[in-house]
């Protein structure tokens, strides 16, 4: 029998829900648990694909091609799974469901309505990513804040799936803000209170409360909203703010959160296999080194824009016992006159972010050139890796004006051009290249000797692809293809093995790191700062 967890979210937004969901995740998983995590978003959009990172954060892509909610990646990253289209149900994808079910007759006679027609849509939904992932348990996030208007089918069929489930296999975790007032910093549950209170309006009574707070709740504050909740005192969880939020987990356990979730569903009670999650937990808490990353992207006045690249950086410390800032440079800045020694002095290490369109394109071919110059160890990841590419034709072939037709279309030398199956495609939403696909490695490449292995698989997400013409010419002036897809029609990797890192891939390998197995691509570039660091350090010490 499946078991449910419904995570709604209650009095702000951005409180942390989704490291809430991700982190009740990792305690079922350390009790050897299968888990399916969806994430229902209560936005109009069939998925993520078509939003702005600025508004909206990353794109998170799955092996399967789903474009979805940076939240996805959350969820891989503490539970480490693997989400599908299944694990993304959006109000767009619902409705288009139903619509189209009703346009095919499956209705036929009848009026189709939010009740029963779309909630039945979203539970069919909610159950189907169970079944395909064969869970034991599936945790449903509820995108939005209780109250909002547009989460009200959402909320009305994780009421209704206590009756279709059984009781004893529902549970409904509300993430609330136990916000402090006033000079004496006043622990206040009112807010808390409200919210629960919306949300029994709309039927559901939370069986766990995660308070988010800044300073411990104390026991009478938690008996204060056991009382008012009617919820135990000991599924009253105070969820302070983490040094990292890989400790998170721990935190839930030591309050017993994984203990009560079990036995409330009736899950046998299983030891918590902890000592894989401790150790991360501990190096992260107090690394031996530390390095600086600078990521040149063009939404980083947005964090979430970047969020598996920053993430995939602090599971690259792991192995190198380290930890890695991140300098944050938009690359409009590096257009405005401000050199790049500027703006990259104090840096160990360069990431050339994923992007799309022209805005910012040419401080990021400057970035790279400097890097490229300076021995600056260097990652290019998707746009990053065309950037690089351009760079290379312009600098180093002498391709004046080379440039990629996304940018140039009437460039003098394209030397990233559209993909084949691309041409003639007008419709924005799910047509790119999306999802995992093979890339064959050359043997002896420092991409090779990084997967440890000649074939391997990653995510993309592109339109683009490096133009072929040109193969020849970049492999003479010392650039090496050291990655291809098996038909060698495609560029995947390429490389300067005369520089102390310079790697570049047209694949986004920050969706697959994890904080228990860290990527390669990203291990080598921190392991390579790190090294450049040490020398800046004692070359400083000895002038
Ligand atoms: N805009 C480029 C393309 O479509 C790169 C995409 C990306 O960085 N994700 O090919």
């Amino acid at each position: 029998m499946t078991k449910y967890i419904f995570v709604t979210g209650g009095v702000v937004s951005s409180i942390g829900k989704g490291i809430a969901t991700a982190s009740i995740g990792r305690l079922l998983r350390n009790r050897g648990y299968t888990v399916a995590p969806v994430k229902l978003d209560p936005y109009i959009n069939v998925d993520a694909g078509t939003m702005n990172p600025f508004q909206h954060g990353e794109v998170f892509v799955t092996e399967d091609g789903a474009e979805t909610d940076l939240d996805l990646g959350h969820y891989e990253r503490f539970m480490d799974v693997s989400c599908s289209h299944g694990s993304s149900v959006t109000t767009g994808k619902v409705y288009r469901n139903v619509i189209e079910a009703e346009r095919r007759g499956d209705y036929l006679g009848g009026t189709v309505q939010v009740i029963p027609h779309v909630t039945q849509e979203i539970k069919r939904l909610i159950v189907d990513a169970g079944k395909q992932q064969e869970a034991d348990v599936v945790i449903a996030e509820v995108g939005g804040t209780v109250g909002d208007i547009e989460s009200l089918p959402f909320l009305e069929a994780i009421r209704q799936m206590k009756k279709d489930a059984g009781a004893e296999n529902v549970l409904y975790v509300h993430v609330s803000f136990v916000p402090t007032v006033g000079p004496w910093h006043e622990v206040k549950t009112k807010p808390t209170q409200h919210s629960v209170i919306k949300l029994r309006e709309i039927g559901i009574s939370p069986d766990v409360l995660v308070c988010r707070s800044e300073v411990p709740l104390g026991e009478d504050v938690k008996e204060k909203i056991s009382l008012f909740c009617d919820v135990p005192v000991n599924a009253v969880i105070e969820s302070l703010n983490a040094p990292t939020i890989y400790e998170v987990p721990l935190n839930y356990e030591d309050l017993g959160l994984g203990t009560y979730i079990s036995e409330r569903l009736g899950l046998e009670q299983r030891d918590a296999n902890l000592a894989e999650w401790e150790k991360i937990v501990e190096i992260l808490k107090h690394p031996r080194e530390k390095c600086r990353i600078a990521i040149v992207g063009k939404y980083t006045e947005n964090g979430d824009a970047y969020k598996s690249i920053a993430e995939a950086l602090v599971h690259a410390g792991i192995p190198n016992n380290a930890k890695v800032d991140i300098e944050w440079i938009e690359s409009d800045t590096l257009e405005s006159g401000i050199p790049p020694q500027e703006l990259l002095q104090g840096c160990d290490g360069l990431i050339v972010a994923p992007g799309f369109g022209s805005r910012g394109i040419e401080g990021k071919v400057e970035a790279v050139k400097w890097a490229r110059e300076q021995g600056l160890p260097f990652l290019g990841i998707c746009l990053g890796m065309q950037v690089a590419v351009i760079e290379f034709a312009r600098n180093v072939c002498g391709l004046q004006g080379a440039n990629s037709e996304e940018m140039e279309p009437k460039a003098p030398y394209s030397v990233v051009h559209l993909l084949p199956e691309q041409k003639g495609i007008t419709s924005k939403g799910a047509t790119m290249r999306l999802g995992s696909y093979p890339c064959n490695l050359v043997n002896g490449t420092i991409s090779q000797k990084l997967y440890g292995s000649a074939k391997i698989t990653e995510r993309h997400r592109h339109r683009f692809e490096v133009n072929n013409d040109f193969r020849e010419l970049f492999t003479e002036h010392g650039m090496v293809i050291s990655g291809v897809s098996p038909d060698y029609r495609l560029v995947e990797m390429v490389e300067i093995p005369s520089h102390p890192f310079y790697v570049a891939t047209q694949a986004h390998p920050e969706f697959k790191s994890r904080p228990n197995r860290p990527h390669p691509l990203f291990a080598g570039l921190v392991k390579a700062a790190l090294a450049r660091a040490k020398k800046n350090d004692s070359a400083a010490i000895e002038a």
